[in-house]
């Protein structure tokens, strides 16, 4: 029963300066990181951007090159990680083949000598229920179950903070879109503070209350799903977080409103949504996502309300994808763009070739720095 979860209070990590290079390599720039008690937090990153090394700082099996480490307000960087109030989920598992998943759960408790284990094993078996697969050998259970059992194990002990590596990486798609709920559901009933490293976006966006997205060692951006998707201050974050469309502009006009030349076309955005200093004449590139834009076709077109975003196009490629449309258009003078429409009826669907105007909300649009890389 819900009743019967064990309640922990979640830790709070910040993170002081932590950096780490191996010889010359410098794999995490000095960092500066609060993770919030009880939050459900992810470290968001392509291969290779320094988010293991992050977490492994946390969970004390890597010793940072500078900084410090906090968990709770005490200062662990130099305790092991047996001493920290953390504990782990691999990616692999590594439950005991030998044991039962009573036992795999159990052994946490044995091995701090709890003499009497049973409730607080089966309590842990229903959250993550599976009560009536307890006698089983880990060998006899799916990827997914195997992952919930390695939950539970290091959840055992009630660890303040409970750190996730890539721990769905070896689940079939349909699998992990399901241990993505699960996890979130457990993270919501025990309330413990969980880092998740993963390098899927949508993993990320499912998951966390707050997403930190690394890139060559360096945290770009930090915030909410949705306003990291709303408002990427970089092209990084804007094209790592789903397809956006970057246009290339020059400032016009610049006020509340920024007012863009792009090619022959002019676009408007607030400037409270641009991220780059667009004084007028300036470069930026202005971004929509593709669920944002819409398309006329023909006669059609003369129907767009004044102040909208418009550019003319062509149809490239079409693809139904079931839940959308996925249209690629090539606008004359600015590239493609994607536009993803939905609930559209068969015979509406446009072909290669249509000649259509793209228009979209000023309200809609993003502005970023032209210049970064
Ligand atoms: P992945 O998703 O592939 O695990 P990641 O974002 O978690 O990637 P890290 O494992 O943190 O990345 O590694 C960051 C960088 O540090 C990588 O370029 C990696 O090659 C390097 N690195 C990690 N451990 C060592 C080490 N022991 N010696 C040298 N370089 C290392």
């Amino acid at each position: 029963t819900k009743t019967a979860t064990p309640q922990s209070s979640g830790g709070d990590v910040r993170l002081h300066g932590i950096s780490k290079t191996y010889g010359s390599f410098t794999a995490v720039h000095p960092l500066d990181l609060t993770v919030p008690a009880g939050s459900f937090f992810a470290l968001l990153g392509a291969s290779g951007c320094g988010k293991t090394t992050t977490l492994r700082m946390i969970a004390g099996l890597e010793e940072p090159t500078t900084g410090t480490v906090e968990l709770s307000g005490q200062d662990v960087t130099a305790l092991p990680p047996y001493k920290r109030q953390v504990n782990t989920v691999f990616q692999n598992y590594a439950l005991f083949p030998h044991l039962d998943i009573y036992e795999n759960v159990a052994f946490g408790l044995r091995r701090r000598g709890v003499k009497s284990v049973k409730k607080q094993v089966e309590e842990m078996l229903d959250l993550v229920q599976l009560g009536p697969m307890a006698r089983r050998k880990p060998q006899q259970l799916s990827g997914g179950q195997q992952q919930r059992v390695a939950v539970a194990r290091a959840l055992i002990n009630h660890p303040q903070v409970l750190l996730l590596d890539e721990p769905l990486g070896a689940l079939d798609l349909k699998l992990r879109r399901q241990m993505q709920l699960e996890l979130k559901r457990i993270q919501t009933e025990v309330g413990i503070t969980f880092v998740h490293v993963t390098h899927d976006q949508e993993e990320a966006m499912t998951m966390a209350d707050t997403v930190a997205v690394m890139n060559g060692g360096r945290v770009e951006q930090l915030g909410a799903p949705a306003d990291l998707y709303e408002n990427p201050g970089t092209t990084f974050v804007a094209n790592f977080l789903g397809t956006s469309n970057l246009i290339e502009a020059e400032v016009v006009e610049a006020g509340e409103e920024l007012l863009l030349k792009a090619g022959d076309a002019k676009l408007r955005l607030p400037a409270a949504r641009c991220s780059a200093s667009a004084r007028t004449g300036e470069k930026v590139l202005a971004g929509v996502r593709p669920e944002k834009v819409a398309l006329k076709h023909g006669d059609d077109a003369g129907s767009i309300t004044e102040g909208h975003n418009r550019l003319p196009g062509r149809i490239k490629d079409a693809s139904f994808i079931g839940v959308s449309t996925q249209y690629v258009v090539e606008v004359p003078g600015l590239g493609e763009l994607a536009v993803y429409e939905q609930n559209i009826e068969r015979d509406g669907r446009l072909v290669p070739g249509a000649e259509i105007v793209l228009h979209w909300s000023p309200a809609h649009t993003f502005g970023l720095d032209a210049a970064q890389d």
